[in-house]
């Protein structure tokens, strides 16, 4: 199967067997189909094909083509998966539904403020280095959980979850293990983890949303 449609299709049966073999239900796991690199005429088929939960990994490409996309297909769900800037707070709670990468003290602030100027309200996850990888984004484990809770009491957010980015060259099943541990030390319940090379590892490690691009869109330029 070639086409955008198709590959997606594939990639949700795939998930379906999979969390079913793990004794999961299959919606108990979302996939975010992430659109990072490509354009509209790339995305629309698989909004076509009814698929609504799509990520993003910089705020200013997101900004190019989300918003004529999302008036066309309004109850689309859109994650922000990339590093957040603080001066991109605005536009970014303007635009995304989702934050999974809430990982310091100045964006948690700036990202309160912004949802409460704008009233809106996204659902938001704390972005764990699991690998602790100084070029990485995200809190260090073991800072997770008072960063957590600092988030609650000091911010004011509301945190749904933890998200990691496993270091490319290991093994991810740890570093998955290591997220689910820390979410419920935590208290949260989603974890977004789990990419084209290894989602279904992360669905058998507990995963509630894998974010996958290449699987579904192609390889990226
Ligand atoms: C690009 C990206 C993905 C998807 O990667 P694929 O390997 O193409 O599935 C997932 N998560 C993040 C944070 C990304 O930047």
């Amino acid at each position: 199967m070639e086409s955008t449609a198709g590959r997606l299709a594939s990639v949700l049966q795939r998930i379906g067997e999979v969390a079913t073999g793990a004794g999961r239900a299959p919606e108990d796991v979302s996939l975010i189909a992430v659109s990072k690199t490509f354009g509209p005429d790339h995305i629309r088929p698989a909004l076509v094909a009814g698929h609504r939960i799509f990520g993003e990994n910089r705020v200013q490409e997101a900004m190019g083509k989300w918003p004529d996309l999302k008036a066309d297909f309004a109850d689309t769900e859109l994650h922000l998966i990339g590093p957040l800037q603080s001066n991109k707070a605005k536009d970014a709670v303007g635009l995304f539904d989702v934050i999974h990468t809430i990982d310091r003290d100045k964006i948690a602030g700036a990202v309160a403020r912004e949802m409460d100027r704008q009233n809106r309200r996204l659902r938001l996850m704390v972005q764990v280095n699991t690998g602790e990888e100084s070029q990485k984004a995200g809190i260090g484990p073991r800072d997770a959980e008072q960063f957590v809770a600092r988030c609650r009491e000091t911010h004011g957010l509301d945190i749904h979850g933890l998200m990691c980015i496993p270091p490319f060259d290991d093994n991810p099943g740890p570093h998955f293990a290591l997220l689910a541990k820390l979410a419920a030390q935590c208290g949260v319940a989603e974890l977004s983890c789990g990419m084209s090379a290894d989602y279904e590892i992360a669905i058998e490690m507990g995963a509630t949303c894998v974010r996958v691009g290449s699987a579904i869109f192609g390889p990226r330029g």
